[in-house]
């Protein structure tokens, strides 16, 4: 088959590079649950890293509180600890709204001839189709769809009409191909999310099983969301 071009089927693994993964999250801080899903996911497909690339302008949702600059600052913090989890900061580099198709088509030049799984939970992956070039996100990624507390696994009609044809349920083919699958992954339920952790902080309530360590140190001494 030679080298990658648009073809996206390899018989066996060994002509692709290491699966890498990608969360993205605003991380308005990075808390437990983003943590535990991305290593979750990171063991039960044996992924070579997971990038988890901070979404510096977010084009969907609310600004975040904190500057991009120090919600990375606390993203690096949370991954001391985990060796095959990265701070990504592609998104802060570049200028404009941070789209993940822009990422995906970045870390596609970069790793050509890797399988790269986009990982999302479940509530976030039903606002898909409202997503910049939305249809262009297969043709550079697998994604894989991970449960969340308190969210409905649920997808719209639309959705689900359209994941049909790309749902694998054998996640030995996220190796096989470079991307273009879409595979649902089970992963440890950690009721938690930024919006809550903003609160309670605000409120001066305790946070403590919801942050890593230097995470609720570094927010504390710097009182960051009072
Ligand atoms: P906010 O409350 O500010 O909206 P968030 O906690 O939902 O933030 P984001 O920074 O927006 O987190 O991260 C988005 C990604 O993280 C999504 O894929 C989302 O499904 C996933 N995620 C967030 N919290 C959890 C959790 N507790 N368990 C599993 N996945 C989570």
């Amino acid at each position: 088959m030679g080298r990658f071009a648009n073809n996206t089927t390899y018989h066996g693994n060994n002509r692709l590079d290491k699966a890498i993964g990608i969360y993205g999250g605003t991380f308005d801080p990075i808390h437990v649950g983003h943590i535990g899903a991305a290593s979750d996911v990171q063991q039960a497909l044996q992924l070579g890293e997971v990038r988890m690339v901070l979404s510096a302008r977010p084009p969907h949702r609310q600004q975040p509180i904190l500057s991009a600059a120090e919600r990375f600052g606390l993203l690096q913090l949370a991954l001391q600890d985990h060796a095959l989890l990265k701070a990504d900061n592609t998104e802060i580099k570049r200028q404009g709204p941070s789209y993940m198709v822009d990422t995906l088509i970045e870390l596609r030049q970069q790793s050509p001839n890797s399988p790269l799984l986009l990982i999302l939970g479940a509530e976030a992956f039903n606002g898909f189709m409202s997503w910049h070039r939305w249809q262009d996100i297969l043709q550079l990624a697998h994604i894989v769809i991970t449960n969340r507390a308190g969210y409905s696994d649920q997808l719209g009609d639309q959705l689900s009409a359209y994941i049909e044809p790309f749902i694998s349920h054998d996640k030995s083919q996220l190796k096989q191909q470079t991307h273009g699958k879409i595979y649902q992954q089970v992963v440890t339920v950690q009721d938690v999310s930024a919006t809550e952790i903003r609160q309670r902080l605000k409120a001066r309530e305790l946070v403590a099983q919801m942050l890593p360590d230097r995470v609720r140190e570094s927010i504390s001494h710097h009182g960051f969301y009072r």
